[in-house]
């Protein structure tokens, strides 16, 4: 009966759940057997694909056009309709096939996720999460509201982020600390908001039965292939031999600038990343941001190149900043004809440069994975879908200059790539101080539940890898930089995933400074396992060693600062 599926996405959008049931019903009373499972999943991959397709399409809809409210109410009603029911339907098969004991080749590690899954569920964490959600929304709406009056203007705090471009420090100062006054003001309704999620949190873990927030978090994020342990290894390892790189980062910051030490004012995103000054004006029309990027893409590899240039042939990338449009950058996968869509928000900087090449490597990723046979396969983790996209950003690096055909001369196209590089060694300090709070945070209910103690603990792990920055006389806003991260309140302990698939596409780069043909194959190989296999198995595919230590982040470290010098800037 499934030959009788409509054969698009769109037409399937128009189905009611009335047509849609049946096939869900058949799949849950065929009988499972050794003979009969390829069969089953690739019916249940047939429906699964046009139902993820569907959603994604009008979920892509409504953040293309903010203003239309059809597009919003389409989608509602779909997931309600359609995909809540869907939901229920598909536990239903998830436990017949692992009822079944059946082990499907390429299925070892989707049936770990499964198994997982099964146990972590729990009835009474349902509401919970909906509460959670609302809080996730609450904390985004003071975040949103801030704005403050900036020469008789009412200006939101982006608008106000390209003044830290400026070469007036005394201008800066003063933007910084009218934004800092602002956030300040929100203190006494973060930290309340704060308690909520803490006791919310602590509720889930307690129902799910276990002890702490963080072991239930461990699970729900199927974080098999490292523990807390490993994690704390790694702040260890980034704080003996990033830490020292880092502070050598902002010396040659503070010479660029003539100040004796760095003032938050002189830093940009996070209070810890240098603007890059002069800034770069990479292009001032779309078309040559998509052009040229394909002509770069190409250098990096043809075929890449290739799967680059059907997306622009099939109108797969939306790229312009228009009014209406949702704010940021995602890349998203369409299940059904398996191609992957770009969204971006492009005003000319050189931001939207590294965006799309970073979500062009998110989209080769869905190329590869996507040819494995069932959807089941193509779940992969955030920690191998980031490597995906930040080895695309280093191996992209080389070309971005005219005589590439990319965007700059040659000392600008240097600038880049050293802003680039430094940024790397800059965040990982950063992410330690992210992740080390949550590690304490989730360890220590009672205490963390005191906003104080929090203010202390991230002054604390502040110093500990962030020294080099002058914050003398602003204390306030020093400790209370966790209201600040979003992550923090909204998607606990989503942050090292970032640190660590660094270390995955350093060590991608590095293969291909020696190799280039052989380590965009293993590359792409490691990116064409999907989610069939365990991280450090991914990674060892790519080319990469799933590492925690000092030494292989050292050699790293080494690499990149032996690429800074041996860069001309502007
Ligand atoms: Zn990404």
């Amino acid at each position: 009966m499934f030959n009788t599926l409509p054969a698009s996405a769109l037409e399937f959008a128009d189905w009611s759940w009335a047509q849609i049931q049946p096939y869900y019903t058949d799949l849950q009373n065929r009988p499972l057997t050794a003979d009969t499972v390829n069969a089953w999943l690739a019916d249940w991959t047939g429906l699964e694909q046009r139902l993820q397709e569907a959603v994604t399409r009008m979920s892509i809809a409504t953040t293309l056009d903010t203003t239309d409210t059809a597009a919003v109410t389409r989608y509602h009603t779909f997931l309600q309709n359609i995909v809540e029911p869907a939901q229920v339907t598909e536990n239903a098969l998830r436990e017949k096939l692992l009822a079944s004991g059946l082990k499907p080749d390429g299925f070892e590690i989707p049936l770990r996720n499964m198994h997982n899954e099964a146990e972590l569920f729990c009835e009474a964490n349902i509401p919970l999460s909906t509460q959670e959600q609302k809080l996730s929304n609450e904390y985004q709406a003071v975040i949103g509201a801030q704005s403050v009056q900036w020469e008789g203007e009412e200006k939101t705090l982006a608008q106000l982020k390209p003044l830290f471009q400026s070469d007036d420090r005394a201008l800066r100062e003063r933007v910084w600390r009218a934004i800092s006054e602002r956030h300040l003001a929100d203190r006494p309704r973060l930290n309340e908001l704060w308690q909520q999620f803490m006791s919310l949190r602590k509720q889930q873990a307690t129902n799910a039965g276990f002890g702490d927030f963080r072991s239930y978090r461990w699970r729900q994020f199927a974080r098999f292939d490292y523990s807390p342990a490993d994690c704390e290894t790694f702040h260890a390892a980034i704080e003996k031999v990033v830490v020292p790189a880092a502070t050598r980062v902002y010396e040659r910051q503070k010479k660029l600038l003539g100040v004796d030490s760095l003032r938050p004012w002189d830093l940009d995103r996070d209070d810890t990343y240098p603007p890059s000054r002069p800034p770069l004006k990479p292009f001032t029309n779309v078309q040559d941001l998509i052009d040229k990027t394909g002509v770069i893409l190409h250098q990096v590899d043809p075929e890449l190149g290739a799967y680059y240039d059907i997306m622009k042939a099939e109108g797969l990338l939306d790229l312009e900043n228009r009014k209406g449009k949702a704010p940021g950058g995602y890349q998203s996968s369409l299940g059904f004809v398996k191609r992957p869509f770009i969204f971006m928000n492009a005003v000319g900087i050189h931001d939207d440069v590294r965006t799309l090449l970073h979500e062009a490597g998110h989209a080769f990723h869905w190329f590869e994975a996507s040819r494995l046979p069932y959807f089941q396969q193509w779940n992969y983790g955030a920690e191998i879908a980031e490597v995906a996209s930040m080895s695309m950003e280093l191996l992209a690096a080389p070309y971005l200059s005219e005589k590439h055909g990319g965007f700059y001369s040659e000392s600008e196209a240097a600038q880049a790539r050293i802003g680039h590089l430094e940024h790397i060694l800059l965040f990982w300090p950063y992410m330690s101080v992210v992740d080390a709070f949550q590690h304490w945070v989730y360890t220590h209910h009672d205490q963390a539940t005191d906003p104080a103690n929090c203010d202390a603990k991230w002054g604390e792990l502040w110093g500990r890898f962030l020294p080099a920055l002058d914050w003398n006389g602003l204390e306030d806003a020093r400790v209370t930089g966790w209201h600040r991260k979003l992550h923090i309140f909204e998607i606990p302990f989503y942050y090292v995933d970032y640190g660590l698939a660094q270390m995955g596409a350093l060590q991608v780069w590095r293969n291909a400074l020696s190799d280039r043909p052989a380590a965009i194959r293993q590359y792409r190989e490691g990116l064409s396992l999907g989610g069939t296999r365990t991280l450090p198995d991914l990674f060892a595919a790519t080319g990469a060693k799933f590492a925690f230590d000092a030494q292989t982040l050292g050699g790293l470290v080494d690499l990149i600062e032996s690429t800074i010098r041996s860069l001309k800037p502007a």
